[in-house]
């Protein structure tokens, strides 16, 4: 069987090699947090930088430099946790995670283990099966690591382009101790989908706490995935395979839908899964074995003996709760309850502009589902033509309110409204100025609307014939006319009115 048809029985349409088997689904998704300065030092934080200039003793790890937690990365940390249902620790502690790297300047990375932060947490998830919960084990504090430059990379603003040759590997240390919380999934998902609508879920979630910028492409949200399969029905796990390397959403719905594959096509042929970290080449579309996944053992963990346990005060997790704004899931329960369907109400949720700005129409007046229509319609439109943020248009929500309200009262068309919209772009002008200036007020007036129908009759006998014989559904090519003739402003149902009222006359006059 090719790897196309076998995508498919992947996805359920076809029979395949995965067909007998569940897959079973873990991600790791590392956050950076936006705070000023770094996790144990006040080095800024800021993504980028000239190389190695956010540094001090501390994130270099010279002898004698001592840590110090970050007040605001815990109260971060802690924003996310609630934010994603977790319970708060009463004591946290810090451990050392060992192992060598270049750009981990320590020899181990400031982490949590037996007690992280924050635990059993979940996210609800649609996949377009319905809603389904996937079940947060833990979320722990640690620091980032800082960033090799291989032979020509060139890392953030001002990388080392063209410094070392091919050869070398260069060190940015700016990222080094940078704040990171770590949100690990329980093995719930169930399919590359899943995996796809659990990190858009998670995404839009600490975007709207505000504790991070969530920017794949600049690496302050990272994802790593655990999968295994199991013949359909077991409850055993199966081999579980690591996937790393995967920089965007649709990347990690890839990898995993390839690996699935490949392992249910390694066990049709007999072999066994080995237990590793595989790396996903975008490219090849394709996973390529790495190192063998390392034991926890392997990073021989101990307490960090620099920095004593931290005490939680519960009073201090409310306060942070009580100013959380209202998340994702509340929000796309409200916009669903209000009348939208899943996906358009996704669509407003997860691009969080678009339901700020949905919200802010609605306070200023516009029934729900006008707004709702005008940002999932024009809105989107000229966003995904322009590929500018909503906030660069110059459109406001009391704007819209307006245009719609002139709409709802009958002042101008549905057509016209949208070449008002286009002005309103254009100018930042009030929709009721725009419409004044250009008369595009539309023509409910019978006596304005008669004279145009007696043209189009006159001018269309063919049409009228047709009409006359029978063919009532020729009228809206009449109607299309005077459309015309008056360039969009007519009242269409007036006209359709009109021109009805002046055939039955002919017919009888006929008759
Ligand atoms: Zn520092």
């Amino acid at each position: 069987m090719s790897r196309a048809a076998a995508r498919e029985a992947a996805e359920g349409t076809a029979g395949g090699p995965l067909d007998a088997y569940e897959m079973v689904i873990g991600l790791e998704v590392h956050v950076e947090l936006s705070t000023r300065t770094k996790m144990f030092c006040s080095c800024p934080a800021d993504f980028g930088g000239e190389p190695n200039t956010h540094v001090c003793p501390v994130c270099m790890a010279l002898p004698g430099a001592l840590p110090v937690p970050n007040r605001r990365a815990v109260e971060f940390a802690i924003r996310a946790a609630r934010a994603l249902h977790c319970e708060i620790a009463r004591e946290t502690k810090f451990d050392r995670k060992n192992y060598h790297y270049p750009d981990l300047p320590k020899g181990y990375q400031i982490s949590q283990y037996d007690q992280p932060l924050a635990r059993n947490g979940w996210l609800e998830i649609d996949a377009g099966e319905g809603p389904r919960r996937i079940r947060i084990r833990r979320l722990h504090m640690e620091e980032d690591a800082g960033k090799s430059l291989h032979g020509g990379e060139t890392g953030g603003a001002g990388g080392a382009s063209g410094e070392g040759g091919e050869e070398s590997t260069l060190l940015d240390f700016n990222r080094a101790g940078v704040p990171l919380v770590e949100i690990v999934s329980e093995p719930d998902i169930r399919s590359p989908e899943e995996a796809r609508a659990y990190l858009e879920m998670l995404r839009a979630t600490v975007l709207y706490t505000g504790v991070s910028d969530v920017k794949m492409e600049e690496g302050s949200l990272r994802c790593d995935a655990n999968i295994s399969i199991r013949p359909r029905g077991s409850k055993e796990l199966g081999v579980l395979v690591e996937v790393k390397n995967m920089n965007s959403f649709r990347a990690v719905q890839r990898a995993l839908a390839y690996e699935a594959e490949r392992q249910a096509e390694a066990l049709a042929r007999g072999e066994r899964i080995e237990r590793e970290t595989r790396h996903w080449d975008e490219n090849r579309g394709v996973t390529l074995p790495g190192r063998s996944k390392e034991e926890v053992n392997d990073y021989r963990y101990f307490p960090e003996p620099d920095l004593v346990p931290l005490v939680i005060d519960p009073a201090w997790v409310a306060e942070i709760e009580a100013s959380l704004p209202e998340l994702p899931e509340a929000r796309l329960r409200r916009y669903q309850e209000a009348g939208l369907a899943y996906k358009e109400a996704w669509t407003l949720v997860g691009q969080r502009e678009l339901g700020d700005f949905l919200d802010a129409t609605v306070a200023a007046g516009a029934p729900f589902r006008q707004a709702a229509n005008w940002l999932l319609g024009e809105v989107s439109a000229r966003l995904n033509e322009t590929g500018r943020p909503l906030s660069e248009l110059r459109l406001t929500p009391a704007g819209l309110a307006k245009l719609i309200a002139l709409v709802e009262a009958g002042t101008v068309t549905a057509t016209l409204a949208k070449r008002v919209f286009a002005r309103m772009l254009e100018s930042g002008d009030d929709p009721e100025a725009i419409v004044e200036r250009e008369g595009l007020v539309q023509i409910s007036d019978e006596a304005a609307l008669e004279a145009v129908a007696e043209r189009v009759i006159e001018a269309n006998p063919k049409v009228v014939a047709d009409i006359l014989g029978g063919k009532e559904k020729a009228l809206a090519v009449l109607v299309g006319q005077v459309m015309r003739e008056t360039r969009g402003k007519a009242n269409a149902a007036k006209a359709g009115e009109v021109l009805r009222r002046r055939l039955a006359a002919l017919r009888e006059g006929r008759g």
